[in-house]
């Protein structure tokens, strides 16, 4: 049985940016500091290969805090892509929050905004997506928004685990070690390892 699909909507998973694709090294403030995680671009290969949408979702606060500007969160993410190209595969898109806690808009995560912005702009089908991220507010933004979620080890999953999820009593749908045990995962759950 195939489970691909003609209709015109759109399967995504969602990524949360630092701890998950890159380096969690608290602010990323300079260029020098950003390094892929080991095996990201293999993660991101096998899902681009079975028709996902690859977007990610950043908080990035420290833009309105004065630590660096928004150019270099730009910089940052095409450097990202650039790295990623050379193993040929790219991102399709990047949402930032640049806003503080108490600014009350509507894309900082937890909130789902740029979650639904995107479906707007992909026309994605948030049902058959998910969520990917090392910290407890990316798996409530995945909640927020409907989707599936799944919490990587990697940045600050593993503490999240032990710590903060317990206490929350907010439950990630999967647990992974990685970004690339995250999409096995994904295409496991979706039924599309049989392809
Ligand atoms: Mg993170
Ligand atoms: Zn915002």
């Amino acid at each position: 049985m195939s489970t691909s699909s003609t209709s015109s909507t759109n399967r995504a998973v969602f990524l949360d940016r630092d701890g998950t694709i890159n380096e969690e090294v608290g602010y990323l403030n300079d260029l020098s500091r950003l390094r892929l995680l080991p095996k990201v671009w293999e993660a991101l290969k096998l899902l681009k290969d079975k028709g996902f949408k690859l977007i990610v979702i950043t908080n990035q606060s420290g833009v309105a805090r004065g630590y660096f500007p928004k150019e270099l969160v730009y910089k940052a993410n095409e450097l990202i892509q650039k790295r990623l190209a050379r193993k040929g595969v790219r991102l399709d898109d990047f949402f930032v929050c640049f806003h503080l806690p108490d600014e009350g808009c509507n894309c900082r995560k937890p909130k789902p905004g740029m979650i639904f912005e995107a479906a707007k702009k992909y026309n994605i089908d948030l049902s058959s997506s998910y969520m990917v991220g090392d910290k407890l507010i990316d798996i409530e933004t995945g909640k927020n928004a409907g989707l599936k979620t799944i919490l990587v080890l990697t940045g600050y999953g593993r503490g999240e685990l032990k710590y903060v999820i317990p206490k929350k009593k907010i439950y990630p749908d999967f647990v992974a070690e990685d970004l690339r045990e995250a999409a096995k995962i994904i295409i496991k759950d979706s039924g599309l390892d049989t392809e």
